[in-house]
């Protein structure tokens, strides 16, 4: 990033909140306000030989490091990226025998990155690495003897070559990581895949109803095609008009929880009480626990009854998720969903929770017309709660229409690939890979709708085809857990 383009934004002192970030001009939905290379970043041990270390795509086939062995590459572009954060991580591994965790790799990253340029201020960085807040101060008993363990990790690692920290500067990064460290996924957005610094998007404070998203963007490096040469970054995003002078804000956490449930995660989490105007006002808490009304309105003992049952099951199905056990995961949503109806009205999160989980599930077990009438009443609920620009609802959108296209359902499917790609261009911009998929869904969808519109037999035979084809993709595997916030925080 150069300099010039961080004039887009200030530093200012937020009331009650410390260091903010404000907007120096006027923005639109979709533009760009800031985009952000990483500090340090690294892969997750579990991926380390399946996703690639500089751009973090997961990709088929990955080149190792000749020299390590532990570190993989897309191709040679991505590993001459890679040299200079990897020369000393390199030599450290092969002296060291073993390599550490993503938590000790992510910090000895960081510090070599110091050792080349000092801890201050480095180019296009609004705030340096000793500035950022670590919340050591606020750590717990169990979070104290994890830090200790891995100081201690740290200390085994570290080349005595190297610079040396003392022992309250490498508690400072961890601590930074701990509360800073972002959440990398793959390129299709469905798993994530390491950790990284940013350090001007730790700037930018936490609100629920945001006013601005971040998007990580794996980059490009198909130099070749496309003249530009992009490298991973993430870019915040506005979801509307933003004036000069606004605060701007992202949501650290999913906004679909109670405002007692966001505020508790968030202090658990991010160590501060949002007073954001959703939270303070308790916007939308009324419809995330909406109950039917009318002449069937049910007793407060029948809601309470439904709900703790609502828990119950959600462990159990996370349980049957993690084990893929996903004809039990099924069933469980079934009876779920027959104790739900009568009582909960539809913008409940308890019945949205399950009719996500039951039309993922069914969208991989291939059961589409199941799937696409929970996907259906999941959106329904989905657009009443989140902000219409929401990067969550869009992607669950995006999901809920591929299923009714699946389930044959072209008109309500196309209509679905429409809206998502509409809030993606905003959330996610024209160029990231979700986005020209869904650009291809859209187009894809679009001529076979006409063509439904004009001949239906002619519809089911082009189908077959383009079935054959697999043009449009199939569900990816429904991960166990989605992922709990911004920022890869310890639960
Ligand atoms: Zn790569
Ligand atoms: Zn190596
Ligand atoms: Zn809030």
């Amino acid at each position: 990033m150069t300099q010039g383009e961080m004039e887009t934004v200030e530093v200012f002192t937020s009331e009650g909140k410390g260091r903010g970030l404000k907007a120096a001009k006027e923005f639109w939905a979709g533009d760009v306000i800031f985009a952000e290379p990483a500090y340090a970043a690294v892969v997750f041990d579990s991926l380390t030989s399946l996703v690639c270390h500089t751009c973090f795509k997961r990709q088929e086939k990955l080149h190792r490091c000749g020299q390590c062995k532990f570190a993989h590459y897309c191709d040679r572009t991505c590993q001459k990226d890679a040299w200079l954060n990897h020369k000393h991580e390199c030599s450290a591994i092969k002296a060291h025998g073993k390599v550490p965790n993503e938590n000790i790799r992510l910090a000895a990253r960081i510090m070599w990155r110091i050792e080349r340029e000092g801890g201050g201020l480095t180019e296009g960085c609004l705030v340096s690495i000793d500035d950022l807040q670590n919340h050591v101060e606020n750590f717990g008993e169990e979070e104290k003897t994890e830090l200790r363990v891995d100081v201690e990790s740290f200390l085994n690692f570290w080349p005595a070559q190297s610079q040396q920290f003392g022992m309250q500067y490498i508690s400072h990064i961890f601590g930074v990581i701990n509360c800073n460290g972002f959440t990398l996924s793959d390129q299709r957005g469905l798993q994530a895949v390491g950790v990284g610094i940013f350090p001007n998007l730790c700037l930018v404070n936490h609100d629920c109803w945001p006013n601005s998203t971040v998007i990580f963007n794996n980059g490009n490096h198909e130099a070749v095609r496309s003249m530009f040469h992009t490298q991973m970054r993430i870019e915040l995003r506005a979801l509307g008009k933003i004036s000069p002078g606004e605060e701007l804000t992202v949501s650290y956490i999913d906004f679909l929880n109670v405002s007692s449930e966001r505020r508790q995660q968030l202090k658990k989490q991010y160590y501060f009480d949002c007073t954001c105007e959703h939270c303070q006002k308790g916007i939308k808490d009324d419809l995330m626990l909406a109950v039917k009304e009318g002449e069937n309105k049910p007793s407060p003992d029948a809601v309470k009854d439904v709900l703790q049952f609502s828990k119950d099951t959600l462990e159990k199905i996370n349980q049957a998720r993690s084990e893929g056990i996903y004809h039990e995961v099924v069933k469980l949503c079934r009876e779920c969903l027959k104790k739900q109806e009568p009582v909960l009205g539809d913008t409940n999160i308890y019945l949205l929770r399950i009719l996500s989980i039951a039309s993922e599930v069914l969208s991989y077990l291939q059961m589409f017309e199941e799937a696409a009438g929970y996907a259906k009443r999941m959106v329904d609920g989905y657009l009443k709660i989140y902000h219409p620009n929401n990067a969550q609802l869009g992607m669950a959108v995006m999901r809920a229409g591929v299923t009714h296209w699946h389930a044959s359902l072209i008109e309500a499917g196309h209509g679905m690939i429409c809206k998502a790609y509409a809030i993606l261009l905003v959330t996610h911009g024209p160029t990231h890979p979700i986005t020209k998929d869904l650009e291809v869904m859209r187009v894809q969808s679009e001529m076979e709708l006409r063509m439904f519109q004009q001949n239906e037999f002619m519809y089911y035979k082009m189908r077959e085809a383009a079935l054959q084809n697999q043009k449009i993709q199939v569900m990816p595997e429904p991960t166990s857990e989605a992922s709990s916030g911004l920022f890869h925080t310890k639960q």
